[in-house]
């Protein structure tokens, strides 16, 4: 969960960028008070990176 810097409510997910070179995945995230974006904050926080670069390549394998 994620809080607005400015008015200290809640963020939502807007949009996931696409990880490159298996770091971890950003986002940007929308204010539901103030409508205040940040961009690129880190999506896949919490997780192990492992998982999720286990996940990105097999999401590779299928693409090629
Ligand atoms: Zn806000």
């Amino acid at each position: 969960m994620l809080f607005c810097p400015k008015c200290g409510g809640i963020q939502e997910v807007i949009k996931i960028h696409d990880s490159k070179n298996f770091e971890p995945r950003l986002c940007d995230v929308q204010c539901f008070k103030c409508d205040h974006i940040v961009y690129y904050q880190p999506y896949d926080f919490g997780k192990s990176l492992n998982l999720v670069s286990n996940d990105l390549l097999k999401k590779e394998d299928k693409k090629s």
